[in-house]
């Protein structure tokens, strides 16, 4: 087994937060359009492609999306503009994604040079983690990001994963620039050659994309910029996490509990 399956295989059986391990569990039934399905229900790892230049961070799955699902980002709505849908339509656009869709763990979709994850890996109520679960989940990403041996770019869906991620790389030793650059869509910090660049946006939540806070471009224009550092020469080999053995593929969690 990889260190990156033996991650997975540990995440999937976390039970550290005792509100989220019972809302997890409380969410299978009450939604009628998912009647009848059996969820996940745990812990959602990362997906996508092991030797990604790209790591997204979104905030945390969906109680009918990735909680039902099992994978990141997939399944949350069926009308075709839940996060999910708006997200892959735009990794699809910019060469991401195989698929313009999300729908459900068998669908087919593949990432290419990109993986997808998030700041906390149970579905909270409300979309709304507490301060305590936030801090609870942060060793579960930065473990996971340690494990993607060619990371260049990370894109932080929304202000909580952006200042998750900047405490993370902080914790690991890089400088935040100051005067500390504002969570805005397209931010950029640059925390020099031994850490990937940290490039935000505004999340694909339906509050923001109804509002048309943000559009389709905007959301593909940051996985365009996202690329472009990725190919960019990095200007140094001495990153850590450059030097770390190339995991092969996790294999796919298993559905149901
Ligand atoms: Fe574990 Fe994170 Fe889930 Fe809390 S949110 S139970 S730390 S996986």
């Amino acid at each position: 087994m990889t260190r990156l399956a033996r991650h997975t295989a540990a995440l999937v059986r976390c039970a550290r937060c005792p509100r989220l391990v019972a809302y997890r569990e409380s969410c299978e039934g009450t939604k009628r359009a998912f009647a009848g399905e059996t969820y996940w229900a745990r812990p959602v790892p990362g997906f996508g492609d092991p030797a990604a230049r790209v790591v997204l961070v979104g905030l945390a799955p969906a109680a009918h999306g990735a909680n039902r699902t099992g994978r990141m980002f997939t399944g949350d709505g069926t009308d075709g503009m839940g996060s999910s849908d708006f997200l892959m339509r735009a990794l699809h656009a910019t060469g991401f994604a195989n698929l313009p869709t999300s729908k459900s763990a068998d669908d087919g979709l593949a990432l290419t040079d990109l993986w997808m994850t998030a700041s906390v890996r149970c579905a909270p109520p409300d979309n709304k983690p507490t301060p305590d679960e936030i801090a609870a989940c942060a060793d579960w990403l930065a473990r996971e990001i340690e494990l993607l041996p060619n990371v260049r770019v990370v894109v932080a869906l929304g202000k909580l994963a952006f200042d998750r991620v900047l405490a993370l790389f902080a914790a690991r030793g890089a400088t935040i620039p100051r005067p500390r650059t504002r969570f805005g869509h397209g931010a950029e910090v640059d925390l020099g050659a031994a850490f990937p660049r940290v490039v935000a946006s505004y999340h694909p939540s339906r509050q923001n994309t109804q509002t048309r806070k943000l559009s389709p471009g905007m959301l593909a224009d940051v996985f365009r910029r996202a690329r472009e550092i990725g190919l960019t020469p990095a200007a140094t080999a001495s990153s850590p996490s450059r030097r770390a053995p190339r995991p092969p593929p996790p294999s796919a969690p298993s559905r149901g509990r």
